[in-house]
């Protein structure tokens, strides 16, 4: 199927969870993750009306970004090694993996200019996701304050994989409970008003419970792998 029409597909789906809690679709901004495909399904997907794209590894965002530069809003959205900071610094817009200090220093010492950052929070507590602990966050935030070139746009997570949605809508409330602990704040560094959450199994669910981000990339562009 093509792309344009598993957007509007998308799309619809968006504006029926919207309808169900009260929002304005507006308010959702969907990332097409383009890790499992070619750059010219990339660009099937920004002929279609995509805006925002994501990619997981900063070799797969490089690669990308040499054909299709400053065309789509780029997001970094997998976990990122230290010494891979500078690879992509200059070419991303929103970094949605920052989860330890020693990463958002080197950020900031590489960054020109403050980078829009999320932090990532392992709400459902399982081993194997990457994030740090909901009880960590508030801390981690106050200790950015020194850090000029990071700016807290909002918090990312990934829900267990599971069908059972009584799981996956405590892990969204989870995530946004803490965001607005977060703003509560009121630090001038973290606004924090997203929350990147929801992705191909589980997106309705998470736009009904306030996702401002959501990252699609199977159900969206598919995967040639
Ligand atoms: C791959 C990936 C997605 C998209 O997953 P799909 O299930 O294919 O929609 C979203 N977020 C992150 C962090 C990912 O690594």
């Amino acid at each position: 199927m093509k792309v344009a029409v598993k957007l509007e597909v998308i799309k619809q789906q968006i504006n029926e969870a919207c309808q169900k809690a009260n929002r304005n679709p507006e308010e959702v901004r969907l990332i097409a993750v383009t890790k499992y495909v070619s750059v010219e399904r990339a660009m099937e997907a920004l002929e279609a009306g995509v805006t925002n794209l994501g990619e997981n590894r900063d070799e797969g965002l490089l690669a990308k970004w040499e054909i299709l530069q400053d065309k789509p809003v780029w997001h970094f959205i997998g976990s990122l090694q230290t010494r891979k900071v500078k690879n992509i610094i200059n070419i991303v817009d929103y970094i949605h993996s920052l989860d330890r200090l020693s990463l958002a220093e080197e950020i900031s010492k590489r960054a020109g200019k403050p980078i829009k950052c999320l932090i990532q929070v392992n709400v459902s507590g399982e081993e194997s996701k990457h994030g740090m602990e909901a009880d960590e966050v508030l801390t981690f935030v106050k200790q950015l304050s020194g850090l000029e070139n990071i700016q807290i746009e909002g918090l990312m997570t990934m829900a267990p994989l599971t069908s059972d949605e009584g799981v996956l809508r405590r892990c969204f409330r989870q995530l946004k409970e803490l965001r607005d602990e977060v703003q509560a704040l009121h630090l001038a560094y973290a606004p924090c008003k997203e929350l990147s959450m929801g992705m191909s199994n589980d997106f309705s669910i998470a736009v009904e419970e306030g996702a401002t981000m959501i990252r699609i990339g199977t159900a969206l562009v598919g995967d040639e792998n």
